[in-house]
C-alpha cells in the first residue's frame, strides 16, 4: 500500500507512542483465572442444564454476562450488555428444542455506531460423543480461550472511546452446528449494521502439537475465496476478471498480517487460504454466509489430543481439553493481536468502494468514493499473480515519483489515472482516518465490503 497523497483534510491524530495501548493491557493471569473459572462449570454442552446455578451452559453464559457486566462498570456503563437468543429445532445435534443464548456486550461507537466490529469466541463445549451434555467437558482451549479472549479484548479496550462499535461476544451452539453464530448473524442483519469486521477466535491457546512440534509465535488466520454468498451472474464476472483471492475476508486476512508484522516481537500471522480447517468449520461461516468479512483465528499447530475428547488416560497417553495442556503466554499474544486488530479497525473507516477503467488503454482509471470519517484514500496494487499487496516502496517504484492526476467530485468520488495497463495488475484502496488505514477493498467483482446485492 502506499499512501498516494490523496488527502483531504489532514487532521493528523496524536502520535500513539505518546498513549499506552490498550494491547499493554493484556494479562495473561487474568485470561487463566478465566479459563479456570468455565472449566469450572463442569460441562458447558449446548444441551446442559440452563437453569442450574453452578454446572452446565446456563450457569457459564449468565456468568459471561455478569462479567461484561463488571467490565462495563468499570468504564460508566460504557457496555450494553445482553443475551441475543434463539429456540433451535430440527437440527441434527439439537434433537429436542433449545435455547441457544450468546452473551453480548456493545461498545457504542461516538461517530459511526452503526459501524461495527465483532470479536466472538463459543462458550460452548462437547466431548467425544457431540450428544453427551453429562459428562466433564472442560473445552478449556475449545474454546475457553476464545471465551477468555474475548473478555480481555473488552477489558483492555472498554476504557477508550472509539468511533465505530465494538461487539464482543461469547456464542452458545457451536459444536451442535454454528448456532449461535448464525442467531448472532441474523441479530446483526435485523439491526442494519454495518459489518466491518467479524473476528473469530476458536481455539487460540496452545502451541505444541501431539508430535511435540510446537510453533508459540504463529497463530493461523483464516479466510475464504471466493466469497460465500456469491450470485451465480457475479460468480461469472469473477471467472473473466478475477477476484477468488480478493474476497473481503481475504483482505481483512492481509491486513492483520500486516498488522502483526510492524510488532515483530509479537504473534505472528500465517495466513491460511481457505474458510477452516480440512473438515471442519466455525462461527465466522455464518457472517460469511450473509455476506459479511470474517477472518478465524485458531492456533499455529493443532493438539488433536486434547480437544473434544473424553477425559481419560489410554496406553499411558491423558486425553482431555484441560487448562494443563494449555499456553497462555501464547494466548496472551493472540489476545494481543485481537486487541490491536479491534482498536485500529474501531478507528479506521469502512474499507472503500473501489472500481476501475482499464480496458483497451494504456492506463488505468481507479475511483474510490469516500467513506464516511475518511481522510484520506490509499491505493494499492499488485501483480495478478502476487499474494500481497505491494509495499509502499515497490509502489513507488512501479509508478514513479510523480503524483497521479487527481479528481475531487461532489459526490466524495476520487479519481486517479494510474500510468499501468491494468490487464497485469491487481488494483485495490483502503480508507485511512489519521494514521489508522481499513483493509484494502478490491476493485474486482465481489471485492466490496458489503453483502452481494442478491438479484
Ligand atoms: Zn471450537
Amino acid at each position: 500500500m502506499i499512501k498516494r497523497a490523496l488527502l483531504l483534510a489532514a487532521l493528523l491524530a496524536s502520535p500513539l507512542s505518546a498513549q499506552t495501548h490498550p494491547a499493554e493491557a493484556v494479562s495473561e493471569e487474568r485470561l487463566k483465572g478465566d479459563v479456570e473459572k468455565l472449566v469450572s462449570f463442569g460441562t458447558r454442552h449446548t444441551l446442559s442444564s440452563q437453569d442450574d446455578p453452578d454446572r452446565g451452559i446456563g450457569a457459564a453464559v449468565d456468568w459471561g454476562l455478569a462479567e461484561f457486566k463488571r467490565i462495563g462498570a468499570k468504564c460508566g456503563g460504557c457496555l450494553e450488555v445482553l443475551p441475543v437468543s434463539d429456540t433451535i429445532t430440527a437440527a441434527p445435534r439439537i434433537p429436542t428444542p433449545t435455547l441457544v443464548r450468546n452473551a453480548v456486550a456493545i461498545q457504542r461507537g461516538s461517530e459511526r455506531p452503526n459501524e461495527v466490529v465483532i470479536v466472538q469466541g463459543h462458550i460452548d463445549s462437547r466431548v467425544s460423543d457431540p450428544l453427551d451434555f453429562t459428562s466433564d467437558a472442560p473445552g478449556a482451549n475449545d474454546d475457553g480461550s476464545g471465551t477468555a479472549l474475548v473478555l480481555e479484548a473488552a477489558r483492555a479496550l472498554s476504557g477508550t472511546q472509539y468511533p465505530s462499535t465494538i461487539i464482543y461476544a461469547l456464542l452458545s451452539g457451536e459444536e451442535q452446528g454454528l448456532h449461535g453464530g448464525r442467531t448472532l448473524a441474523n441479530w446483526a442483519e435485523a439491526q442494519g449494521y454495518t459489518v466491518k469486521a467479524v473476528l473469530n477466535n476458536d481455539i487460540v491457546g496452545n502451541s505444541c502439537g501431539k508430535d511435540g512440534y510446537c510453533e508459540p509465535k504463529v497463530v493461523r488466520v483464516f479466510s475464504e475465496g471466493p466469497r460465500a454468498d456469491l450470485t451465480e451472474r457475479l460468480r461469472a464476472s469473477q471467472t473473466r476478471y478475477g477476484g477468488e483471492n480478493d474476497s473481503p475476508g481475504r483482505n481483512l486476512s492481509r491486513w492483520v498480517a500486516d498488522l502483526a508484522a510492524e510488532h515483530s516481537d509479537e504473534m505472528q500471522v500465517r495466513q491460511i487460504w481457505r474458510t477452516d480447517r480440512m473438515g471442519r468449520g466455525g462461527d465466522q461461516v455464518p457472517f460469511l454466509q450473509k455476506g459479511y468479512p470474517a477472518v478465524r483465528f485458531s492456533v499455529g499447530v493443532e493438539d488433536y489430543d486434547h480437544q473434544h475428547q473424553d477425559l481419560r488416560t489410554e496406553s499411558g497417553v491423558f486425553y482431555g481439553d484441560t487448562v494443563e495442556e494449555m499456553d497462555f503466554a501464547y494466548l496472551a499474544g493472540v489476545t494481543k493481536l485481537n486487541v490491536r486488530a479491534l482498536d485500529a479497525l474501531a478507528r479506521a473507516p469502512m474499507p472503500p468502494e473501489v472500481s476501475i477503467d482499464a480496458a483497451v488503454r494504456v492506463d488505468t482509471l481507479l475511483s474510490a468514493k469516500l467513506p464516511a470519517g475518511a481522510e484520506l484514500i490509499d491505493i494499492a496494487m499488485r501483480r495478478t499473480n502476487a499474494t500481497e499487496w505491494a509495499s509502499r516502496e515497490e509502489l513507488e517504484g512501479i509508478l514513479g515519483s510523480a503524483e497521479p492526476g487527481l479528481e475531487v467530485s461532489e459526490g466524495e468520488i476520487i479519481t486517479t489515472t494510474l500510468p499501468v495497463r491494468g490487464d497485469d495488475w491487481m488494483f485495490g484502496a483502503s480508507a485511512c482516518a489519521g494514521e489508522y488505514c481499513s483493509p484494502v477493498s478490491s476493485a474486482v467483482p465481489g471485492g466490496a465490503f458489503e453483502p452481494v446485492a442478491k438479484e
